[in-house]
């Protein structure tokens, strides 16, 4: 017996905590938009917005309509062609001009950057819903989410529920990976209501197509399924066509074996055929579709390490070459194009594969899972992998694809995507400030002066989740005086370090010193005092009212 899907009738909607949408004017007419954090001492900050209409409190949601189609009179005012292909010509695109109002920066560094191929802008013609975005070094790096259901758990209300909520907290790209019932109609309620380019790996629709036998899958089935696809409007798609028939003899002592689930199917694939896989022999004619809908090709690591000790090995590396004799295929077709990579790999290995990932597929932007540092830790593989994906962004990966808690335990609910997401905007902030991206401290900066001023609700509104620093901040100071206080429960009053300094400041202020001079007074006032008492440990400025 079959039972019908459960359709989606509301997610999550209005602003996150402390902060409201706001816009900013671009040329042309255009308006990007912001998330707006008032502060309570009359100054705001902006923040890079990926959450859509559905945090903007006058917006009306109606997911059966769909999004605003936002880039629909773009795209139907101009002929065939990628974002490659127009940046290539010198021509800025509406999503291009979009894009530089966003990250700040100009036009024409993103066009540049487009036509060189070291960033692309997933924006499938057919779905103008999209916010434009852009995947590039030199830019902010970016955080995917994955969702989708499997064949045992999930329904398509909860999966646009988690799109919605993935974008809520951050994620840039969502990859719906929906492998059980309901594939097609999933993935149009999610592309129809989606503020950000949508992922897929079609190999996993075809394999539903042959009942999971891999070996009755053909390129007839594959192209099919890229089409239908394309015309729904997804705008990049993983396509493992560097696991080779050669390479897959070199996995056979790994730990870990072929993680992959596309790289498993296409190994069968070869193996069951004893031939070379559909994918690679097809490669152009899937590029020629793919460049008819400015589709995204995302060469993926089928053969990526699932263990860390099979990270960096010849089966990785030597489809890490393939990758890129097929992103010079790709490019070839103007077809905007990005490079997977690992997995697990230990820190000391870490920034190699950026290195020859640059050297081998010029400078595609690197797009990578992880990668987890260290295999010791399930159940918290959000931070095992936090830790290599700060260290490969900071190296130039353009791209992290979350990983959340449940990573190798179970399908993710709505609360490890949150969990997954926010660990994944740390990671790629903190690679933003190393690579000292010309934006990014400001918000640091507020937040630490927040933090000092003692302006709570600021340093909430700030952070990356407000609703969590907020609770774990009540949880032991709930009164409303609180948010005023000049201390937490963590020092408590008398020992709050950063009231102790403002006092030394005042008492600088007060006696006109600076503060060095005022640290040496304060302490050798306490420790005078301290003598005639007996001894006893003082603070150096007392922490009186
Ligand atoms: S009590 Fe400690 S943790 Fe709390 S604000 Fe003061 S210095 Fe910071």
């Amino acid at each position: 017996m079959t039972t019908a899907p459960v359709r989606p009738q509301q997610v999550t909607t209005g602003p996150i905590q402390g902060s409201a949408k706001a816009w900013i004017e671009g040329p042309d007419g255009i308006t990007v938009p912001v998330r707006r954090i008032s502060l309570s001492h009359g100054e705001h900050h902006d923040v890079y917005d990926t959450s859509g209409p559905y945090t903007d409190s006058r917006a009306t949601v109606d997911l059966h309509a769909g999004l605003p189609r936002l880039r629909e009179p773009w795209v139907t005012s101009r002929g065939p062609g990628t974002q490659r292909s127009w940046a290539r010509a010198g021509i800025v695109t509406p999503e291009m001009a979009y894009i530089a109002v966003r990250e700040r920066c100009d036009a024409e560094l993103v066009r540049a950057e487009v036509a060189r191929g070291r960033a692309v802008i997933p924006a499938n013609r057919n779905h103008p819903e999209c916010e434009p975005m852009i995947i590039g070094k030199r830019f902010l790096t970016k955080v995917n989410a994955n969702i989708g259901n499997s064949a045992v758990t999930s329904s398509i209300a909860e999966e646009v529920e988690k799109m919605v909520w993935a974008t809520r907290w951050g994620a840039d790209t969502v990859m719906d990976l929906s492998t059980g019932r309901d594939i097609h109609e999933t993935r149009e309620w999610i592309l129809r209501n989606s503020p950000v380019p949508i992922g897929t790996v079609p190999i996993y629709q075809a394999l539903e197509k042959c009942d999971g036998d891999p070996a009755s899958l053909t390129w007839e089935i594959y192209r099919d399924t890229v089409l239908e696809q394309c015309e729904q409007g997804v705008d990049y798609m993983t396509v493992h066509a560097g696991v080779l028939l050669r390479h897959v003899p070199l996995t056979a002592k790994r730990v870990t074996g072929i993680v992959s689930r596309g790289g498993s199917i296409m190994a069968a694939w070869c193996l069951a055929h004893h031939a070379e896989s559909f994918l690679h022999t097809h490669f152009d004619e899937l590029c020629a579709i793919l460049r008819r809908y400015d589709v995204t090709i995302s060469l993926g690591d089928g053969l990526r390490p699932g263990s860390i000790a099979d990270a960096n090995d010849e089966a990785q590396l030597a489809e890490l070459a393939t990758l890129g004799e097929l992103t010079r295929i790709a490019r070839g077709h103007d077809v905007q194009v990005m490079i997977e990579g690992p997995g697990h790999v230990p820190m000391d290995k870490i920034v190699e594969n950026v290195r020859l990932e640059e050297e081998w597929c010029d400078e595609a932007p690197f797009y990578t899972l992880g990668p987890l540092a260290t295999d010791i830790a399930p159940g918290y593989d959000h931070i095992t992998s936090a830790i290599g994906a700060a260290r490969i962004a900071e190296a130039g990966t353009a791209m992290l694809c979350y990983v959340t808690p449940k990573e190798h335990l179970g399908l993710p609910d709505r609360d490890d995507v949150k969990v997954g997401v926010i660990s994944y905007k740390i990671a790629a902030h903190a690679a933003d400030l190393a690579k000292g991206h010309p934006h990014a401290q400001a918000r640091d900066d507020a937040l630490s002066r927040a933090r000092f001023e003692f302006r709570w609700r600021d340093q909430f509104a700030l952070s990356l989740d407000p609703d969590t620093a907020t609770a774990y901040h009540d949880e032991t100071l709930p009164a409303e005086p609180a948010k005023t206080a000049h201390f937490c429960s963590m020092c408590g009053p008398r020992f709050c370090s950063m009231r102790i300094t403002q006092d030394v400041r005042d008492y600088a202020e007060a006696h006109g010193l600076t503060s060095v001079e005022a640290i040496e007074a304060g302490m050798a006032e306490k420790s005078g005092e301290s003598r005639d008492e007996g001894g006893r440990v003082h603070l150096p400025i007392s922490a009186t009212d």
